[in-house]
């Protein structure tokens, strides 16, 4: 299939991006790595009548590490963050995640901020965002910058909190120190297809104790799921496998997954069943 004609503008800034966005939100849409925009657009489920390529605007691109957080441009690469020398926990998780994202060409290509913008409930990017509470700074011409909360800007299928004259700049997730440990794991058919089911964790223990415990699931609900469930069984009690159990457990007596083609309800249980333990396997302290 091919798309439906459109224009094509490639602004050199961010400014002016925003205001060739402005002109006509809602039949524009923002072009970053194309990996998902572009496939809907040849099978005619979006028809935007402008596209703005974001690729030329250097500030949206690369990452910083300031005031205990680390900021992603939102046009970063994905295989820029497969291949990150980022140390710690942080650095080890974002590796982790890239690595599922896709095959090589999608990496090369697609972005972290596409990823989060897109808000694919499966995508390793929202998971990792919403694990981490990860901060989503946004722009449009109108009203300037704001920051929005993972557990606010992701609102349902293929839907954030962002107005359509809004692009996506930066991402920020914190520096996580060295008491934590992080993990990912996932399920898909085939090598490069979205996850079924994905689980992501990060633990904080401090003398065999947990002190915070996060997990985030894929493939379970409309958007990326925090497992309040597990990270409740967890915190507080003494690492081990038996806790590890119990928490795998408790996420999937929570979650209320979607039954599709790809698997029915009791099948996506049984793989957050499966699927959290391998994350926390990962981010056991004896693997670190
Ligand atoms: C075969 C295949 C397998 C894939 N497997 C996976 C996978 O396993 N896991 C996974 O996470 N992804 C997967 N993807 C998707 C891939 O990760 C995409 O890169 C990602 O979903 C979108 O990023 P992009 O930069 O390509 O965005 P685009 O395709 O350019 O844009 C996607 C959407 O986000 C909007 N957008 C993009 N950037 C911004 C911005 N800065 N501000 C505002 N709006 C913006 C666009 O307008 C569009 O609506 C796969 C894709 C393909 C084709």
């Amino acid at each position: 299939m091919k798309p439906s004609p459109f224009e094509y503008v490639r602004p050199e800034t961010l400014d002016e991006a925003l205001a060739v966005l402005a002109r006509d939100p809602d039949e524009s849409k923002v072009l970053a790595g194309g990996q998902s925009l572009i496939p809907m657009m040849n099978f005619r489920l979006a028809r935007p009548e402008r596209l703005v390529d974001i690729n030329s605007i250097p500030d949206l691109a690369g990452t910083t590490t300031r005031d205990g957080r680390l900021h992603v441009g939102a046009r970063t690469r994905h295989l820029t963050l497969q291949n990150t020398d980022l140390p710690g926990p942080l650095g080890h998780l974002l590796r982790r995640a890239a690595v599922n994202v896709g095959h090589l060409p999608i990496r090369t290509r697609g972005t972290f901020g596409g990823s989060i913008a897109h808000c694919d409930a499966a995508s390793e990017w929202c998971l990792v965002a919403t694990l981490l509470d990860a901060e989503m700074t946004v722009r449009s011409a109108a009203r300037g910058e704001r920051t929005i909360a993972a557990a606010d800007f992701f609102q349902s299928i293929f839907t954030t909190a962002m107005e359509s004259d809004e692009i996506l700049t930066s991402i920020s997730l914190p520096s996580l120190d060295d008491g934590y440990v992080t993990g990912i794991s996932e399920f898909a058919r085939r090598a490069g297809d979205f996850a079924i089911v994905a689980a992501t964790a990060a633990v904080q223990v401090k003398d065999g104790v947990v002190t915070d415990a996060r997990v985030s699931l894929g493939g379970v609900s409309e958007v990326p799921f925090r497992s309040t469930a597990a990270e409740s069984a967890m915190l507080g009690q003494q690492w081990s496998p038996e806790l590890v159990a119990t928490a795998a457990e408790e996420a999937a007596a929570e979650v209320d997954p979607p039954s599709d083609t790809h698997g029915d309800a009791d099948y996506r249980r049984d793989l957050v069943r499966a699927l959290v333990p391998r994350a926390l396997a990962t981010t056991s302290p004896a693997n670190r």
